[in-house]
């Protein structure tokens, strides 16, 4: 049974540091950080024996720990108190055609601080991106979720051809497919189409967001992916953007659209 928090006292806010462990974090437990995040307490942001940071996972919810030792390759700290409770964070799904790099890292950062639940990689046909280095793309999603203070990481899946994905697509899930070559409907017509399907069940089913390449969809995938129960085609307006810029703006508009940007820390 996961502890009750005490919530975020002057104490927790004081630590500006906050770090993704999956270690347990539990009372009198003590925490080892190496590598990368014991070169960044210690290195980086210079914390010493005595100074607090703040620690999460999905599991235990986030806590406080103190630095008792730092050394050159780690950094060991004592789980003192929890501050937030675990929390589920159930966010839209987001499948998009990989990209060139920094494109790619863009998404991946934003659509962490949107609270992306699950990132799915897609192969399409006119993906011109042959390997994603995976480990390297969950380390940026995993650094947004650290800064934007959410509690959970999101899932990076392997890629998968575009016809698994349609194939293997959960049916009580709606996919937002952007389409840039037009016939789409207005994403807010979409949204309004959600909630009558969902008859005001609140709070809102997520989505699915489905972003292609630089090259767009062929038309023989536009009308695979269209011809599908779950998904609805979606125009971003008269523009082609770019695939980045449809993938954060489609998410920010669900955002401002549904409850999650309606609630001011979790009241509305
Ligand atoms: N082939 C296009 C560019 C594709 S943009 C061209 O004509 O140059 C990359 C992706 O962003 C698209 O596949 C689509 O998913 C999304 N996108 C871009 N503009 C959009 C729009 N106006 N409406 C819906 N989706 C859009």
């Amino acid at each position: 049974m996961p502890a009750r928090c005490s919530g975020m006292k002057d104490s927790s806010r004081r630590a500006r540091v906050r770090l993704y462990v999956d270690q347990d974090l539990v009372t009198g437990r003590q925490v080892s950080l190496s590598g990368s995040q014991a070169h960044y307490l210690s290195k980086v942001m210079r914390l010493v024996a005595g100074d607090c940071v703040r620690l999460f996972n999905e599991r235990d919810g986030e806590w406080l720990g103190r630095i008792v030792s730092s050394g050159k390759n780690a950094t060991d700290l004592a789980i003192e108190e929890c501050v937030r409770n675990a929390s589920s964070e159930n966010g839209p799904w987001l499948a998009f055609a990989p990209i060139k790099k920094s494109a790619l890292d863009f998404i991946i950062e934003k659509a962490s601080e949107l609270g992306v639940e699950r990132l799915l990689p897609v192969d399409t046909q006119f993906t011109v991106v042959e390997r994603l280095n995976l480990a390297r793309l969950h380390a940026q999603s995993v650094e947004a979720s650290e800064q934007c203070e959410r509690m959970t990481i999101p899932r990076l899946d392997s890629p998968i051809p575009l016809s698994r994905l349609l194939a293997d697509w959960p049916g009580d899930r709606a996919l937002l497919f952007l389409d840039e070559r037009g016939g789409g409907q207005p994403l807010v017509h979409a949204v309004d189409r959600l909630r009558l399907r969902a008859a005001g069940t609140q709070p809102l089913h997520q989505p699915g967001f489905l972003v292609g390449p630089e090259g767009g969809f062929s038309d023989d995938e536009a009308e695979a992916v269209a011809s599908r129960p779950f998904a609805l085609r979606v125009s971003m307006g008269p523009r082609i953007l770019r695939a980045e810029t449809a993938a954060i703006a489609a998410l920010a508009c669900w955002q401002a659209l549904t409850e999650d940007w309606r609630t001011v820390n979790g009241e509305e």
